[in-house]
């Protein structure tokens, strides 16, 4: 029998997704070639091998149920190779896609959701005409391997523009949205065909990486209803099946596009407590082809990330039972790295809010 589930991919996301199968009678087995990769040491079995070495993904293919992954850097001809030799429901596509911000945004402009007016940039010409078109303020980012606010540029003036040195490589040139409130949505569509959405979490973002969640977002009741109801249009159009995390920009009442991630969402870690299943339950459920109820809020949560720089503050935090502290066991605390996080768990928001920033 196969009893393993196969995760591509060993941080912190393969790590909790170990977890959930434990909870359900799974052995877990996770690919990264790092040998310290915090997933592979809870996993079953960690193949530290690279990405691309058939013998293991044979072996892979062979052992696990169902194959998944946690991060959108998977090479596609490693997930070709599982497609051709195992179970990988998800398939290429969701991470074809949503590992380029144009071809993210492109897919976006066709199913006739709002998103940022943006160019393609690969030059200082493009990005020259690009700023002409578009009118400051503006955003460059890198198309493919950015992520918590790395490989981005902030372009305000013509100075900005000559401070710039493009690499050869694509890049996106967005129009920066005056936003009131940046949230973000789980959604999760099983093999079977059901869709499920998360509560949507209001997230504040401290020098471009994700500070904390707050569950559930201070936003009308139309607006998140509009939120998951584009939400689940995004994979039913797309076809994806598993979890799809999508980040939003809300201003006047209008909601943008601005990326989306085909794994588990650092801003959906507060289902861990306060939901009656959390996402790394459900991604696992949706590709297992269980059946999925719409996930219930249990309690008002703010969820708060711990960095490489928050050491101490982590040893002198005092635990309760609605504080729940989750560290990821990765052995080098660097500033900006994100080493675990905190739910505080409760009745009153703006309680919680004060709670997690005096933290
Ligand atoms: P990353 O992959 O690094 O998370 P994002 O596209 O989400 O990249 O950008 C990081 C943050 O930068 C966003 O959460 C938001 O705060 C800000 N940002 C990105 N694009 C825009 C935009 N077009 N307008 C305004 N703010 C933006
Ligand atoms: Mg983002």
């Amino acid at each position: 029998m196969k009893e393993y589930i196969g995760i591509l991919g060993g941080g912190q996301l393969a790590k909790m997704l170990c977890e959930s199968a434990k909870k359900i009678g799974y052995k877990t087995i996770v690919l990264d070639c790092d040998k310290d990769a915090c997933g592979g040491k809870v996993a079953t079995k960690h193949y530290a091998d690279n990405y691309l070495d058939e013998k293991i993904l044979k072996k892979i293919c062979d052992e696990s149920k169902v194959i998944t992954y946690e991060f959108e850097n998977i090479p596609v001809e490693t997930i070709e190779y599982i497609e051709k030799n195992g179970n990988i429901p998800q398939g290429k596509r969701p991470i074809y896609i949503s590992k380029n911000r144009i071809r993210e945004k492109s897919e976006m402009k066709k199913l006739g959701i709002r998103i940022a007016e943006f160019v393609e940039v690969e030059n200082k010409s493009h990005l020259i005409k690009g700023v002409r078109k578009l009118g400051y303020p503006l955003i460059l980012k890198t198309c493919e391997e950015g992520y918590d606010g790395k490989g981005q540029w902030k372009i305000n003036s013509i100075e900005d523009v000559d401070l710039i040195q493009l690499e050869e490589r694509e890049y996106i040139l967005e129009k920066k949205i005056d936003f009131q409130k940046e949230v973000s949505c789980m959604v999760i569509r099983g093999i079977n065909g059901e869709i499920v959405t998360f509560p949507i979490g209001e997230n504040i973002h401290k020098n471009g990486i994700l500070n904390m969640t707050i569950v559930p977002a201070r936003i009308d009741k139309e607006l998140e209803e509009e939120i998951k109801y584009i939400s689940k249009k995004i994979v039913e159009e797309l076809n994806f099946y598993g979890p799809l995390g999508i980040e939003f920009f809300i201003k006047d009442n209008e909601i943008y596009f601005n990326e989306m991630a085909p794994r588990p969402h650092n801003s959906v870690h507060y289902t861990m407590d306060a939901c009656n299943e959390s996402q790394f339950d459900l991604h696992l459920n949706s590709l297992l082809g269980k059946s999925l109820e719409e996930p219930k809020l249990l309690k008002k949560v703010v969820m708060l990330n711990i960095l490489g720089e928050d050491k101490e503050k982590v040893e002198k935090i005092k635990i309760d039972e609605n504080i729940k502290i989750y560290l990821y066991g990765k052995s080098i605390w660097k500033t900006g790295r994100k080493m675990g996080h905190i739910n505080f768990l409760g009745d009153n928001l703006e309680e919680l809010i004060e709670k997690a920033k005096s933290f």
